[in-house]
């Protein structure tokens, strides 16, 4: 076909192994390589992992599962696969979502697309040529037209820098990678360290499977009840007859969620109305508490201030032990500031005699010994130790594969204090790059997999536009770039969760430069319908925005 042989050779002739290739096979992989592939393209996914799955490969702690809605996660681009798969749970779990997206690859016929254990060391644009030359740790070099990559936003995880790390004689590991063996915890001397959504679930997981449980909390986290629950056959037939309804609604909110921001007004209720509107919230399955909450919460001191108060009056509750329930309840910072982990009887872990917790505030942790955490306070000895201490999010996954675009210009050196894109979807100076669920994208704020169908269907349309053009080189402007970056800047100064420490605005005390909470503009926070609006106007004015060449 005249079209393709425009993208697999170079402008010199030179014959490129593929059109495109696809780094990551995660939920943005999976469904960019069946649209190339439904194209006919000569594509290809190079993945890390063993398998496909990314998150839902790695992330394999006691606990893992979605707060999305199960059947509001899945993809909605086929009829015949939602109305084969049954949701078993609201929320579902990590073995079964791995099994999930197994199952769509299986039934596209998609592994063999999919290259394994194929880490990328280095991608490289050719100026001359006009093509990306793709390096893996094994040595292995591929060619391609076009580099697409959907490495995930928290996938790059990051164990902490305490001296001694490596000398801990029994076994730790960081929770992204939990081992894929079963591991006996019955009796064992487990340790705990940090309390993000990823420790919080785990610590609610293993409490009672567990000898004795210490969890190290450097800083205490909102949290609010998952409240799960099975999904009956009958349930699942009537969400089969909704699909396209919940998809409708998700489309609709800003998160991607079947929550809706209330838009009644915060001060047009007296405390005690907004006290039983929140108990109502507090009960209900997932984000009800915080997206589908007054908007104010986002925004104004004075109203955070409440929920937060109110939240905290929950967390009180819960805890038997007054002192305790201090301790977990956040004084640095407001509900929903942060992004908001969702437990199943959280809390009320600490209520049994074999866990406790450390307060770093108190008494921080000097190192790790050969034995278990020595703080300032104490001598600690474990037989586990897990690091629950997050990730170099957003940029980290791209700062360790050495990119370099036009004219050698280094990713990491023009990223150095944080991303700029174009629509969170290209970077000038990056020409034929295109990033799925990208730093500054609306596809990375939100219930995830509705935001990357946005992204991947709008790469798809991108590549046939360049196809049918029979162009060899796009690349956005430096103006739309800055544009772009501006705006997504701009909508932080109207949140809240701008003065947050965390992943959100870069914040990680783990990675170099990181440490300090300089802002970093990661995500996009106008919401997923207005970054869908945009990103249409941009194909509707016929990408503007992007030079093709
Ligand atoms: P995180 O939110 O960044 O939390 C990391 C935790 O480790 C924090 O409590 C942090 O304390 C602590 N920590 C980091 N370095 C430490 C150190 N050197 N010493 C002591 N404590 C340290 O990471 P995460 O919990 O893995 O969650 C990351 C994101 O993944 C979430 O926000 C969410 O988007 C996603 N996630 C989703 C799900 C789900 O969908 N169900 C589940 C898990 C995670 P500080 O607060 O003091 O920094």
């Amino acid at each position: 076909m005249e079209q393709q042989a425009v993208l697999d050779r170079g402008a010199d002739g030179t014959v490129l192994d593929y059109e495109a290739i696809v780094i990551g096979a995660g939920v943005a992989g999976i469904y960019q390589i069946k649209r190339l592939t439904d194209l006919g393209m000569k594509a290809t996914v190079l993945e890390a992992g063993g398998d496909l799955g990314g998150t839902w490969y790695w992330n394999r702690y006691p606990g893992a599962r979605f707060d999305s809605e199960s059947y509001t996660y899945g993809y909605s681009w086929s009829k015949e696969l939602l109305e084969e798969w049954h949701w078993k749970e609201r929320f579902s779990s990590q073995p079964e979502n791995y099994r999930y997206l197994s199952y769509v690859a299986d039934k596209f016929d998609l592994r063999k697309h999919m290259q394994f254990n194929a880490t990328v060391r280095s991608a490289h644009f050719d100026d001359a040529g006009s093509w990306w030359t793709v390096t893996l740790e094994d040595g292995r070099v591929f060619t391609t037209r076009i580099l697409i990559t959907g490495l995930g936003l928290l996938s790059a995880a990051t164990p902490p820098r305490y001296p001694g790390v490596d000398s801990f004689k029994g076994q730790s590991w960081h929770t992204y990678y939990w081992p894929h063996e079963p591991v006996e915890l019955a009796g064992k001397r487990v340790a705990v360290v940090g309390t993000g959504a990823t420790g919080i679930q785990v610590i609610a997981d293993i409490a009672d499977k567990v000898g004795t449980l210490t969890v190290f909390q450097r800083r205490p986290n909102w949290s609010a009840p998952l409240h799960n629950g099975p999904i009956t056959e009958e349930e699942m037939a009537d969400i089969r007859s909704r699909y396209d309804e919940i998809f409708a609604r998700c489309a609709e909110t800003p998160g991607g969620f079947e929550h809706r921001p209330d838009k009644r007004g915060f001060y047009n209720f007296t405390p005690e109305e907004r006290r039983a509107f929140w108990d109502e919230l507090y009960e209900q399955p997932g984000f009800g508490i915080w997206m589908a909450n007054f908007r104010e919460i986002f925004m104004d001191e004075e109203a955070n201030a409440e929920i937060s108060a109110y939240i905290a009056d929950r967390i009180r509750q819960r805890v038997k032990d007054p002192v305790l329930a201090e301790k977990l309840i956040p004084k640095d910072h407001g509900f929903g500031v942060q992004r908001v982990p969702l437990e199943t009887h959280y809390f009320e872990v600490y209520n049994r005699d074999n866990v406790r917790l450390v307060d770093l505030s108190e008494t921080p942790i000097e190192c790790i010994t050969e034995h278990g955490i020595r703080t300032t306070g104490e001598d600690f000895e474990f037989d586990i130790i897990v690091y629950a201490t997050g990730f170099d999010a957003m940029t980290g996954a791209f700062d360790r594969i050495d990119f370099q675009g036009s004219g050698g210009l280094k990713l990491r050196d023009k990223w150095k204090d944080g991303p700029v894109t174009f629509l969170g979807m290209q970077v000038h100076g990056f020409p034929n790059l295109i990033m799925l669920a990208g730093p500054q994208s609306g596809s990375a704020s939100a219930n995830f997999p509705r935001g990357i169908e946005s992204g991947v269907d709008w790469t798809t349309q991108l590549i046939e536009h360049v196809r049918a053009g029979g162009h060899t080189r796009f690349e956005a402007t430096e103006a739309a770039e800055q544009a772009w970056s501006e705006h997504v800047k701009d909508m932080y100064s109207m949140v809240l969760m701008r003065n947050a420490k965390s992943w959100f605005t870069g914040y990680n005390s783990n990675v170099d430069g990181h440490e300090q909470g300089t802002i970093r503009y990661f995500v996009y926070n106008g919401g997923g319908p207005r970054y869908v609006r945009r990103l249409n106007e941009v194909t509707d004015r016929g990408y503007d925005g992007i030079e093709f060449g």
